[in-house]
């Protein structure tokens, strides 16, 4: 028997209402996108146009960076600006977001940040299943009535749900950021992991699959430590470390946050700190406009044709979802040097810009579509949206 799907996302463990109620909002029971996607934009997006199939709704995209960054922000701190600014600015009360432990720095905290030191000490990723949604229920016993939420997108989709489904939060108008998610880990399977990614893990303050095929893993004293994406130790490729619910997500981009800021189609310039943003809805737009002002902001780049790079792993990626229990070496797949002159290659010749965001939106659905069908395939009809067949059929997969 597979385990139930749950991200921890917080909504179920509160306890000013019934957590069936929660439950019946939770993304492993409502599915991914589709009719979530037409109750917020009055339609889904279309999966005949190539890039809103992938990217998801949106008003405008376009790269940017604060021209002052927020000093130990993942990238330049677009997300904790826009926090603090909507706060400064009243335009809500408060804001669901985590904050990390004083002693275990990837031990995430939910809080409802109600003040700018508050927004300051949530900034940064936090690499674990977080339940963000939890402080939902402070914000309700304070009688709230605008709210910001940050998010990955399992959490902006159940809440929106439960918004719309349930009484409790129907007079608050609710703002979202959300941010790109994917491989997520559980937080206590974290620090094998991290053991085994960097050399020095009790000194790793930020960590980020780049496109340089490269992992980066800054340390407290600033130095950056990259390791090819290749020379990972084989037994980081088990699906069987990662969370069921991880593999099961179809939402990598956040489609129904109001912003998503992320960097995933930004040109990759060491240090430049440049992001991407995709605004999707009017409170987006208004989000966007409180720092408008702040942004250096560039057009997208890169060639959108990504085929042969996705092609060439599709097989063998949807293979690897059967989670057999089969030996995974603890050794490296590749001498690190070696590892690096293929990174070096991939990221010269290989996809950029957009068109890397491109291959990594395709690589990611093709793997969770044959996790799904392997492992959940009583779930396959619920979670996954109507768009992930149209992109398996680019590349000739069979649903
Ligand atoms: C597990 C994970 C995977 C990611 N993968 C990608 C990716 O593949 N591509 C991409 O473009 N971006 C990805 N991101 C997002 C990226 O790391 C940055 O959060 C984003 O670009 C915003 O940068 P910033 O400088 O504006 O953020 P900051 O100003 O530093 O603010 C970050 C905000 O995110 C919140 N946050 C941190 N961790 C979590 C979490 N686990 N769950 C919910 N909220 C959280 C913080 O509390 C803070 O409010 C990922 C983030 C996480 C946590
Ligand atoms: S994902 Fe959220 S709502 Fe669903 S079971 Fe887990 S904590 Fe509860
Ligand atoms: S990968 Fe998906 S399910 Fe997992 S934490 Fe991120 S948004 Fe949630």
């Amino acid at each position: 028997m597979p385990k139930p799907l749950c991200s921890s996302c917080g909504l179920c463990s509160i306890k000013k209402w019934p957590s069936t109620e929660s439950l019946q909002s939770c993304v492993f029971n409502t599915g991914w996108l589709g009719e979530h996607e037409t109750a917020l934009f009055g339609r889904e997006r279309d999966p005949l146009d190539p890039e809103e199939s992938r990217f998801g709704i949106t008003s405008s995209r376009f790269v940017a960076r604060l021209r002052t960054a927020v000093p130990d922000a993942q990238w330049s701190g677009i997300i904790t600006r826009l926090a603090e600014k909507a706060l400064n600015s009243k335009l809500v009360e408060g804001v669901v977001t985590l904050h990390r432990h004083e002693e275990d720095f990837f031990h995430p905290i939910p809080v409802l940040a109600g003040s700018e030191k508050d927004i300051l000490k949530a900034k940064g990723s936090i690499p674990v299943l977080s339940p963000v949604l939890r402080s939902l229920e402070e914000a309700h016993s304070k009688g709230l009535k605008r709210l910001l939420v940050i998010g990955a997108a399992c959490h902006i989709h159940a809440l929106r749900d439960f918004h719309r489904r349930f009484d409790y939060l129907r007079n608050m108008e609710i703002y979202t950021i959300g941010i790109p998610c994917v491989d997520n880990a559980n937080e206590k399977k974290w620090p094998w992991i991290l053991e085994r990614i960097s050399k020095s893990p009790a000194t790793a303050r930020h960590i980020e699959f780049m496109p340089d095929y490269r992992v980066h893993v800054k340390h407290l004293d600033g130095h950056i430590e990259k390791i090819p994406f290749f020379s990972l130790p084989e037994e980081l490729t088990n699906p069987e470390i990662f969370p069921h619910s991880c593999l099961s997500c179809f939402d990598y981009l956040n489609g129904l946050a109001d912003i998503t800021v992320g960097y995933l189609a930004a040109p990759f310039k060491n240090r430049s700190k440049l992001q991407w943003v995709l605004v999707r809805t009017e409170k987006g737009s208004v989000l966007n406009n409180l720092i408008a002002d702040e942004l250096e902001t560039f057009p997208e780049s890169g060639e959108w044709e990504c085929f042969k790079f996705v092609a060439a792993s599709a097989k063998s990626s949807a293979e690897s979802m059967k989670c057999q229990k089969k030996e995974f070496r603890t050794t490296r797949k590749i001498p690190v040097a070696a590892g690096h002159l293929i990174s070096e290659f991939l990221f010269r010749t290989g996809p950029r810009g957009v068109g890397f965001a491109h291959f990594s939106v395709d690589h990611h659905l093709i793997k969770h579509y044959y996790f799904v069908k392997f492992n959940y395939p009583q779930h396959l009809e619920r979670l996954v949206p109507p768009h992930v067949y149209t992109i398996l059929e680019e590349y000739g997969l069979e649903p």
